[in-house]
């Protein structure tokens, strides 16, 4: 099987390649993601793929397009679902095109890996692709080796990021934690499921505003 593996990032990417190789497949990773700025964020996550992809001996092969001004002309008026509509569709198509146009057989991708995204909209999707284009899905839950994963990444000292990848979840993050402080001095377990739940109640228009947070009160537990 000549597999594609559609990467977002290196740590992401630690338990996909060994779980593959544990079947017995040999990925071959493709960087294709337009959605990370600013720039110094999306050159320090390819970069560190780069080595990393040395470090592991995989190939590695690069579609290198930096894609702010593109990915704000199409998401300003859809911020609340600009995951759906516009970033998972736009970065795994191009893999699909890329899978075709390079005679690769089979597909996935290390979205199946974050327990942060869309996993089962991930996958609808990469299956409707997949009859589209003729080229097999190889559907995995990476999300299995979240933490397996995560460790072995801090193990050896890869770049850990702090946020998805676009400016508008870099906002969502930073408000996040900023929640979390909040959450911990009102005696509320700052959990990342209590912190994400306390942010999609608290949306105006598909975004947590850093002046709606001054007025945000969290109850004492
Ligand atoms: S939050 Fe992540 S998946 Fe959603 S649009 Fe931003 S970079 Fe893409």
């Amino acid at each position: 099987m000549k597999l594609l593996l559609h990467t977002c990032c290196a740590p992401c990417s630690v338990y996909c390649i060994k779980s593959l190789r544990e079947e017995g497949i040999e990925p071959t990773l493709y960087w294709y993601n337009p959605n990370i700025h600013p720039y110094a964020e999306y050159k320090a996550r390819r970069d560190c793929l780069r080595e990393y992809t040395k470090l592991v001996n995989v190939e590695l092969l690069e579609d290198d397009a930096y894609g702010l001004d593109e990915f704000v002309c199409n998401t300003y008026d859809k911020i609340s679902t600009r995951c759906q509509e516009y970033c998972y569709p736009k970065r795994l198509r191009q893999a699909f095109e890329f899978a075709k146009s390079e005679g690769f057989d089979a597909i996935t991708t290390t979205l199946l890996y974050s327990i942060y995204q869309k996993h089962d909209f991930i996958k609808d999707l990469m299956t409707s692709l997949s009859a589209e284009y003729g080229i097999e899905f190889v559907y995995r839950d990476f999300r299995e080796g979240w933490q397996e994963g995560q460790d072995e990444a801090r193990r050896i000292g890869l770049y850990m990021q702090k946020y998805c990848g676009c400016v508008f979840s870099e906002e969502e993050s930073g408000i996040g934690r900023e929640i979390g402080r909040k959450m911990k001095k009102a005696g509320i377990s700052p959990t990342n499921a209590n912190v994400r739940k306390f942010i999609e109640e608290n949306k105006v228009d598909g975004l947590i505003r850093p002046e709606k947070l001054k007025s945000i009160e969290i109850e004492e537990a």
